[in-house]
């Protein structure tokens, strides 16, 4: 006998779906722990069912250009030690829903591309740019949280450097037939609880001074954070796969 359940029986189908409306038989939504949001003394907590990349211990889950990750670890965030190269998380994914927090160096040093430089790169390539922009001018698709070199965000959100601020992005990759690109990657970024791109897509992958095409590759990949030389901070970084709609 079926379970005595919450809903309605005798309502319209919902189109699209095989399902009614409020159908009492539509299986409800997994539970998920939120996170604990972060405070500028202390990291947060990820959300239950987060894959966990960085957790202010250690540097296992990454991997630098020959070998072990070689960036600094002290005090529950990352240091980039410059000259150590970009470091890239050892699990490969694809379309997530992202958390990174960052820190630019308290003493401000250098101007525009030279202060607290750093950058996301989801699948090693499409960079979503960390820079110091409080108070510091740059080129529009160059500050913090732009698709370097594509897009600039709405907004600067920036807080002052040796802050901590939020990342949290929703990416969907590029789908790939052969070499035809079959759709654009796309992505959706809040920078410390603020908008900066909506559903924003890409024209290819991230490059300097010029423009490049997609290369057809996997639908996973690693996160690269950048060594740009300047000693950007990062703690508590995670995501999830993005869950999929039960329209069954
Ligand atoms: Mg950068």
């Amino acid at each position: 006998m079926a379970e005595q359940r919450p809903g309605n029986d005798d309502t319209p189908i919902i189109p699209g779906t095989n399902y009614k409306v409020h159908d009492s038989q539509r299986p409800r939504p997994r539970v998920v722990e939120p996170p604990e949001p972060s405070t500028q003394e202390s990291p947060g907590r990820p959300p239950s069912d987060a894959v966990v990349l960085f957790d202010g211990k250690d540097l296992s889950n990454w991997a630098g250009k020959n070998g072990p990750a070689e960036w600094k670890v002290e005090n529950g965030y990352m240091e980039v030690v410059p000259g150590t190269g970009n470091i890239e998380s050892r699990s490969h994914f694809g379309d997530c829903q992202l958390h990174v927090e960052w820190a630019a160096p308290e003493k401000v040093e250098g101007d525009s591309q030279k202060r607290g430089n750093s950058g996301v790169f989801l699948m090693g390539q499409y960079e979503i740019q960390v820079l110091d922009t409080y108070d510091n001018p740059t080129y529009a698709d160059g500050g913090a949280g732009a698709i370097y070199g594509q897009c600039p965000p709405l907004v600067n959100a920036c807080r002052r450097p040796g802050e901590w601020q939020t990342y949290d992005i929703i990416w969907i990759a590029p789908r790939f037939e052969g070499d035809k690109v079959l759709s654009p990657a796309r992505v959706t970024v809040i920078h410390n609880g603020v908008l900066l791109h909506h559903d924003k897509e890409l024209i290819g992958p991230t490059t300097h001074k010029t423009v490049k095409p997609y290369t057809a590759h996997p639908v996973t990949g690693p996160l690269m954070l950048q060594d740009h030389g300047d000693l950007v901070r990062f703690r508590n970084i995670w995501y999830r796969d993005l869950p999929k709609y039960d329209e069954s």
